[in-house]
């Protein structure tokens, strides 16, 4: 193995999993719905791969499939209030997981510093480490330890610290809200914090909001490109498969401007060239049923959140009674409890 992939061998995914099936336990760790996708999505996906004369069994665009970027362009456009250009500002990818391994390989340079927040989803480390990048890493701290029960915004960066990290090697932050595992959602002033530090410092903001739909009332999500003079410098990652509870299909994207996204676009063709085609054309079906939804008590990005809340608040007490100390979170699929009252 050449060593710069040395970083990429030990995965928790594999280690857990097989632990979870070698000790018989419950695998809670993994974030994947138990329930179907809205339904419409495999009939579409069937129709798709069915149809007679269709070019959908074919190859398609290399960076998104035509109708998937115009939907994801109409929705992203309306949310972040300006116009995106589904042609140069959103490429299509394997998962979010492939847009942010195109998007840190497309923009880290042998010796660069990458900023990442710990806790973190382990692929930013290795990924930033294959690049020729090193991580520099800053830990969201409990900023209520003595506090009844522990909420996911009591977790917070320090300023002058998060400050101090920053120098003129440093290429990129990755910020990841709503927060895998943690829960936290950033709030305004947060990302204001972080945007100021990437302005000042000239650096790169990679925003992974996989977890963008999943949000707890009361909290609301911010999109740090929508911050003042923040589009120019943020790539804003989603994922088809936490949007739509189908994490199977694999399908996520990168939006932002185009002279970042030529970068990504270099990568993603060079390792991929392009993505399913009946996956994109049945996901952009469902998109633009959503859209029209959008804003409605219909919309499948309300009702999903409302349908978890609940079962959010059930796990917790369930941790609480069994004697965890667990963390209420606002936004994603995970809860973090702190077991050390088991000695
Ligand atoms: N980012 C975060 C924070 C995640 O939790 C996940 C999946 N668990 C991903 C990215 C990757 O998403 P996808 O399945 O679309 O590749």
């Amino acid at each position: 193995l050449p060593s710069r992939h040395e970083a990429g061998v030990y995965s928790v995914w594999i280690e857990f999993s097989q632990l979870a099936v070698t000790t018989k336990c419950l695998n809670l760790g993994q974030g994947f719905p138990d329930y179907d996708p809205p339904s419409r999505f495999s009939d579409y996906l069937a129709q798709v791969a069915t149809e007679k004369n269709s070019f959908f069994n074919q190859y398609t665009r290399g960076f998104g499939h035509a109708r998937l970027v115009k939907a994801l362009a109409d929705l992203y456009s309306k949310l972040i209030d300006r116009k995106i250009d589904p042609m140069n500002e959103i490429m299509v990818t394997v998962g979010a997981y492939e847009a942010l391994y195109c998007a840190i390989q497309g923009n880290i340079e042998v010796g660069d510093e990458a900023i990442i927040i710990e806790p973190f989803y382990d692929c930013y480390e290795p990924m930033v480490r294959t690049a020729g990048g090193i991580p520099r890493f800053i830990p969201l701290r409990n900023t209520k330890p003595n506090a009844s029960t522990s909420h996911s915004s009591d977790w917070k960066l320090d300023p002058d610290e998060l400050a101090s990290l920053f120098n003129s090697k440093t290429k990129l932050i990755i910020i990841n809200t709503p927060h895998n595992p943690l829960g936290k959602i950033f709030d305004y002033d947060e990302l204001t914090m972080i945007a100021n530090l990437a302005k000042k410092h000239n650096v790169l903001v990679i925003s992974d909001e996989v977890y963008e739909w999943l949000v707890y009332k009361p909290t609301q999500h911010i999109r740090i490109a929508t911050l003042p003079e923040m589009w120019q410098r943020t790539i804003t990652i989603g994922s088809a498969g936490k949007t739509f509870s189908m994490t199977g299909w694999k399908l996520g994207w990168a939006y932002g401007p185009s002279y970042l996204m030529k970068n990504l676009c270099v990568v993603h063709q060079t390792a991929i060239y392009t993505c399913a085609t009946t996956v994109q054309e049945a996901a952009a079906r469902g998109f633009e049923h959503e859209i029209a939804l959008l804003g409605t008590p219909n919309s499948y990005f309300q009702t999903l959140s409302d349908e978890l809340q609940p079962k959010m608040n059930y796990l917790f007490k369930i941790l609480q009674d069994g004697g965890f100390k667990p963390i209420m979170p606002e936004g994603g699929y995970f809860m973090i409890a702190d077991w050390t009252n088991f000695g």
